[in-house]
C-alpha cells in the first residue's frame, strides 16, 4: 500500500460509513483510481440506505447535546480540528493529488482552505449575532436570535473533494449542527481520511456522531438523504443537472437547499488592459486544474483591437504548457478525472468543429496511461450552442467584441452565473462591469481571473449555478434558523398596528 495512504490510516478496503467510529457497511465494493496512472488506490465498501439511516439517527441524537454547547466552546473544538488538519496537510494534499489529479500545490491548497475555514469559523463562533429592533409597542422589546438548524447533509463534487466539505462543515459545526457528508464516488478516499482526522478531535471531546460520513450510490443513499425530513438542509455541489433534481426533491418536502452548481465563466479583456496580467490570468483560469474547476475560465471575450496581439501569445502559452504527473515539479496540467471526462472532452471538440469554431491549439487526448488531454483553444462565435455548455475540461472559446455593453451582454448570455472578470485600466469600464447593469454572476472580479476565490467572501453563483452561498461573509445564516422574539415587560397588552380587541 502507498505510504501516504497508510499514514492517513486507509486500508485496502475501507468502510463507507462512519458515525462515532466506522460502521459495518452493506453495499457493493468500489475502487478509487489514480487518474494519472489509471491504477486502483484502494477500495471502499459502500453504505446501504439502511446504513445511512443509522448515521442519521446518531446525528439526530448528537444534535440534542451539541446544540446546547455554547457556540464559542464549539468553536474551540473547531480550532482543534484546524490544528489537526495542519498536522496532516502534506499527506492529505498528496492524497487529493493522487485521487483527483490536481497539482500538488493545489492539493495542499485545498487543505489550507479547510484550515482557513476552521480559523474563520472559530471567530464566527463568537459572532452568530442577531439584530435588535425597536418595538412599536410601549414596554416591549424585540430582537432576533439564530438557533442551530439540525442535521446538515453535504453532497460534494469530485473536483474539490476536501475543501467544499470544509466550507460547509466548519460553519455547520460552530452553528450547532451535526453534518453528514456524502462525497463523490470518484474521490471517496479523501473523504475517509478527512473524516477520520476531524472526527478524532470531536470524539476526544465526547462528541461522537456530530460528524457523519456516508459513501454510497446516488440511487439509494443519495435519494434517501435528499428526501429525508430529518435533514433540514441539503448543501449540494455539482452539475446543474444534479442540482435541478436535488433542488426539486428538497423543495417537495419544503426543506432548505444550498446549491453550488456548474459555471460557464468569462473573462472580458478591454483594449486598455495590462495584457501581460490578462494573459497569465487567462492561462491559469482556463488550463489550470485541467479545466476541472467550477470557476474555470471557459470563455474569453477580447476587444477586437487587441485580438491580433493577444491571441498569438495565448496560443504559444497553450503549446508550451507542461502536461504530466501532477506530483512532479514543473507540471502545470494534470489528468482529467476519468475516461468518461475524456470522452466528454472529445465530444465537445467534435461539436465545436461541426458548429464552425476554429481550432487554434490542442484538441486531442494524450496517448499513454492516465486520462490526459491537450488544453484546447477555439476561436468561436459567442452564440454557438457548445460555447453555452459547461464541458468539464480545459477548453477555452475566444470571441471578440467592439463595445463594452456588447461584451457584458455576451458575458451574461449563458444560463450559468458563477464567476466573471474584466481586465481593464479604465475606471469607467470596471465600474460599468460591476454596476447593476453589469455582470450577472455571483462573482465579478477586476484584473483578477475567474478562479481562485478566497474563503472570506461568500462563494456561489446565480441563475443555473443555483443561488447558494458558502464559506465567508454571512453564509453561516443558511446553517441556522432565525427566530424573532417579542417580549412584553409592561402590564397592558397593546396590539400591533393599533388593532383593538377589548373583551
Ligand atoms: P455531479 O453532478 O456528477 O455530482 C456531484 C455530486 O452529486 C456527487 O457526489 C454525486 O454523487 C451527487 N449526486 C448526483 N445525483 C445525486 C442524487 N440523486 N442524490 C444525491 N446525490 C447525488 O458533479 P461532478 O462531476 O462530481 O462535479 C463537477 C460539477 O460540479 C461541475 O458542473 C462543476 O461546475 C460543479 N461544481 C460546482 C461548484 C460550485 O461551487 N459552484 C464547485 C465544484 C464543482
Amino acid at each position: 500500500m502507498n505510504e501516504v495512504l497508510a499514514r492517513l490510516g486507509l486500508s485496502e478496503v475501507n468502510p463507507g460509513a462512519a458515525s462515532g467510529g466506522w460502521l459495518e457497511t452493506h453495499g457493493r465494493v468500489v475502487s478509487s483510481f489514480n487518474p494519472t496512472t489509471g491504477e486502483a488506490l484502494a477500495s471502499v465498501q459502500l453504505c446501504s440506505a439502511a446504513d445511512y439511516r443509522t448515521v442519521v439517527q446518531r446525528a439526530q441524537e448528537a444534535f440534542v447535546g451539541w446544540r446546547m454547547l455554547p457556540a464559542p466552546k464549539r468553536g474551540e473544538i473547531v480550532r482543534e480540528i484546524g490544528v489537526a488538519l495542519r498536522a496532516h496537510k502534506a499527506d492529505l494534499g498528496s492524497l487529493i493529488t493522487m485521487e483527483v489529479g490536481k497539482l500538488r500545490s493545489e492539493g495542499e491548497g485545498e487543505v489550507q482552505e479547510a484550515i482557513d475555514m476552521a480559523d474563520f469559523a472559530v471567530g464566527l463562533s463568537r459572532q452568530l449575532n442577531g439584530l435588535t429592533m425597536h418595538s412599536e409597542r410601549p414596554n416591549h422589546r424585540m430582537y432576533e436570535q439564530w438557533h442551530p438548524l439540525g442535521v446538515v447533509g453535504v453532497i460534494t463534487a469530485f473536483n474539490f473533494p476536501h475543501a467544499v466539505w470544509a466550507w460547509n462543515a466548519m460553519l455547520g459545526l460552530v452553528c450547532g449542527d451535526p453534518v453528514i457528508w456524502k462525497p463523490s464516488l470518484k474521490a471517496p478516499l479523501t473523504a475517509i481520511a478527512t473524516h477520520q482526522i476531524c472526527d478524532a478531535v470531536l470524539a476526544r471531546h465526547g462528541w461522537s456522531g456530530v460528524l457523519g460520513l456516508v459513501i454510497g450510490d446516488d440511487a439509494d443513499v443519495g435519494e434517501a438523504m435528499i428526501h429525508d425530513r430529518a435533514v433540514p438542509l441539503i448543501s449540494a455541489t455539482g452539475s446543474c443537472r444534479m442540482g435541478r433534481h436535488i433542488g426539486q426533491a428538497v423543495a417537495a418536502r419544503l426543506g432548505r437547499s444550498l446549491l453550488e452548481l456548474g459555471g460557464n465563466n468569462a473573462i472580458i479583456v478591454n483594449k486598455d488592459a495590462d495584457l501581460d496580467l490578462a494573459l497569465r490570468a487567462v492561462a491559469f483560469g482556463a488550463m489550470g486544474t485541467s479545466g476541472e474547476r467550477c470557476t474555470t475560465t471557459r470563455r474569453l471575450l477580447l476587444h477586437e483591437d487587441i485580438a491580433d496581439t493577444f491571441l498569438p501569445k495565448l496560443v504559444a502559452a497553450y503549446k508550451s504548457v507542461r502536461i504530466g504527473d501532477p506530483l512532479q515539479d514543473g507540471v502545470l496540467v494534470g489528468p482529467l478525472i476519468d475516461e468518461g471526462a475524456v470522452q466528454l472532452f472529445e465530444a465537445a471538440i467534435a461539436a465545436a468543429k461541426t458548429q464552425g469554431a476554429e481550432l487554434l491549439a490542442g484538441g486531442a487526448r494524450v496517448d499513454g496511461p492516465g486520462h490526459f488531454v491537450q488544453p484546447t483553444l477555439f476561436r468561436a462565435a459567442s452564440n454557438l450552442p457548445i460555447v453555452h455548455e459547461e464541458t468539464f475540461a480545459p477548453i477555452l472559446y475566444v470571441s471578440t467584441w467592439r463595445d463594452l455593453d456588447e461584451a457584458i451582454a455576451m458575458n451574461n448570455a449563458v444560463d450559468q452565473g458563477l464567476s466573471s472578470a474584466i481586465f481593464t485600466d479604465s475606471f469607467r469600464a470596471a465600474e460599468r462591469f460591476l454596476s447593476h447593469a453589469g455582470s450577472d454572476c455571483g462573482i465579478a472580479n477586476v484584473n483578477i481571473g475567474t478562479s481562485g476565490a478566497e474563503i472570506g467572501g461568500a462563494f456561489g453563483g446565480e441563475k443555473d449555478t443555483g443561488g447558494g452561498r458558502e464559506a465567508g461573509s454571512d453564509s453561516w445564516k443558511s446553517y441556522m434558523r432565525r427566530q424573532t422574539n417579542t417580549l412584553n415587560w409592561g402590564t397592558t397588552l397593546p396590539l400591533a398596528q393599533g388593532v383593538k380587541f377589548d373583551l
